[in-house]
């Protein structure tokens, strides 16, 4: 059970001489804890540091897009009087990481005391140990009081499971913040409508138009630095069209509850070629830099199913998504880290294919997806599992490459978030701590629930030989590879009971045709060939 803790690390007005209040790039929110207490005289400093830029050679759409929220949230604090030190990208004797950075800001203002919110990525908490001896200020951090569920509580839930479930965890969720609750008990009956949340999209229906945001001088800047900046890293600029204001993402948040969330539920899990991000909220990357807050935006989906707007399945599944699953693999991350990056549970070892980071491949679902990634630096939940994520999967890529791709080509990806989502759900790499069983799929599920497959060289119809779809032979080789590891999981009952059904002389085809179709994936000299740091493009 989920009990109330007392809130630690905030802090009322100061007692001290001059604070240096250190923003970082994804606390853009007001009321976010360091700011609070900031008293007449105190400094908030924000750096552009190359080191963040680089350390993944990120899409330069989230280059531009970490940048400019910046710089827009910097111009708010200022028209509020307070003092910001702003120390941009190219600004002369920046020194291009945080802790030299912070020794530069403590010489220019002297504070008594380094005021932080603790960080998102295990990486920078490391840093931060390192601070109080680097500036020879003291530093405080405090708690990031902007998830509704901290370490601590989730710690306190956890106990001493060897394995979490996310759909108990969101229960207690529910509980514990009434968000989509009758009293004691969940709206409408059932905690969870999933099942009905799987149909595909019917033929000629389109999701409504976005909203466009304009793009102002503080944007255009910085688009024009990320173009001369990072032409080589992965990734298009031209579409760049995420929020970058608490206004633009409010208004982003308005547009989805109103025009798309009525059909979120339904079609959540569909694909389409020519309508890639259907009904979802493309609200990840303003959640993640914290222009928006989880708890309003739960708010605003149970509010539109009270009001009557928006149907159960859809309120419920999206407020899952945030409340459940956004949580329960930060939750995962604190508590596991550093040690949970470095498993590899079903001991994969193949290189990234060339084809995630140019496109080249003749699978046209794998195609469509990483083309769409590459022009928006978006994907949603289904292209990134059961397309780009499966094959992964079947193929047996690495999941430290796998972790880096994601890491690079998304606007919303920080290590938080993306390393449980690709090396626990993805790659199974924890050996079942967060999932129950790998999200593993043969060519069928692409075809139920999606129009890729009409326009692809391969057939999901065909099992083996020429023109049968590259996931089916995968698919069941991957179950024969892993047998041992898989096969006492009680949810992989079902596929090695039909894979046992099958004869002999089959099983030999598609363990034969897979290994074809695998070695020719890593083929010098094809486009195929394998992506290395420092062969990516622009
Ligand atoms: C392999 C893989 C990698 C992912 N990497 C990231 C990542 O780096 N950053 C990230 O924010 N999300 C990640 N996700 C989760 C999810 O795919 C994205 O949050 C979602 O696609 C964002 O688009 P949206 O706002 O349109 O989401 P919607 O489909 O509209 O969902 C609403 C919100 O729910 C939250 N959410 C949904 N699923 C998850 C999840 N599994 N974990 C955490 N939050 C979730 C997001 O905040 C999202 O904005 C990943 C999922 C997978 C399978
Ligand atoms: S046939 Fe197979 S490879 Fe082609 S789009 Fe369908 S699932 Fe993808």
């Amino acid at each position: 059970m989920l009990g109330p803790l007392p809130r630690s690390g905030t802090a009322g007005p100061s007692s001290h001489g001059l604070t240096l209040v250190f923003v970082l790039g994804d606390q853009l929110t007001r009321d976010l804890s360091a700011l609070n207490g900031l008293a007449p005289g105190d400094v908030v400093l924000m750096v552009e540091v190359a080191d963040e830029t680089t350390y993944v050679r990120h899409h330069k759409q989230k280059i531009a897009l970490v940048l400019s929220a910046m710089r827009h949230f910097a111009a708010e604090l200022r028209a509020e009087g307070i003092t910001v030190d702003y120390v941009e990208l190219d600004a002369t004797g920046n020194t291009g990481a945080f802790g030299t950075e912070l020794v530069r800001a403590v010489a220019r203002h002297r504070p008594d005391r380094i005021v932080v919110t603790e960080p998102g990525e295990w990486r920078v908490r490391r840093m931060m140990d390192e601070w109080p001896a680097l500036t020879g200020v003291p530093v405080e951090i405090r708690d990031d009081d902007r998830f509704l569920c901290s370490r601590a509580e989730f710690r306190h839930w956890a106990g001493d499971r060897r394995s979490y479930r996310m759909e108990f965890f969101y229960r207690e969720m529910r509980r514990r913040t009434g968000i989509l609750m009758d009293g004691d008990e969940p709206a409408g009956g059932r905690w969870n409508f999933d099942a009905e949340n799987r149909k595909r999209l019917p033929k000629g229906m389109r999701s409504p138009p976005r909203p466009v945001f304009e793009r102002d001088a503080i944007t255009s800047r910085v688009l024009d630095l990320v173009a001369s900046r990072f032409a080589d890293h992965f990734g298009d600029l031209d579409a760049f069209d995420w929020p970058v204001t608490r206004r633009d993402a409010v208004n982003a948040l308005d547009w989805f509850i109103a025009q798309a969330l009525p059909r979120f539920g339904d079609y959540q899990d569909a694909m389409a070629e020519d309508d890639p991000r259907l009904f979802h909220a493309l609200l990840s990357p303003s959640l993640n830099l914290g222009l928006l807050t989880a708890r309003e935006v739960c708010v605003a989906a149970e509010q539109a199913y009270r009001r009557g707007d928006a149907p159960l399945n859809a309120a419920e599944g999206f407020i899952r998504q945030i409340l459940g699953w956004r949580e329960y693999v930060r939750g995962v991350y604190w508590l596991e880290m550093p040690a949970y990056a470095e498993t590899n549970a079903l001991e994969a070892e193949r290189p990234l294919p060339w084809f995630y980071w140019s496109g080249e491949t003749e699978m046209n679902c794998l195609a469509r997806a990483i083309m769409d990634t590459r022009r928006h630096a978006y994907a949603h939940h289904i292209q990134r599992l059961m397309v780009t994520g499966n094959f992964a999967l079947l193929a047996g890529i690495r999941p430290a490459e796998i972790e880096e791709w994601y890491l690079i080509v998304y606007a919303d990806a920080y290590d938080w978030v993306e390393l449980p989502n690709v090396h626990g759900m993805v790659a199974f790499a924890d050996g079942g701590m967060l999932a129950s069983k790998p999200y593993a799929a043969s060519g069928a599920y692409i075809d139920r629930m999606s129009d890729y497959c009409g326009r692809c060289v391969y057939s999901p119809q065909l099992k083996t030989g020429k023109g049968a779809c590259p996931f089916n032979l995968l698919y069941w080789d991957f179950l024969m590879r892993n047998r041992q590891k898989l096969e006492q999981l009680p949810r992989m009952a079902m596929p090695y009971r039909t894979l046992d059904r099958m004869d002999s002389s089959h099983r030999e085809t598609i363990r034969s045709e897979a290994r074809a179709f695998l070695e020719g994936l890593a083929e010098p000299g094809t486009k195929m060939h394998v992506a290395t740091q420092g062969d990516l493009f622009g």
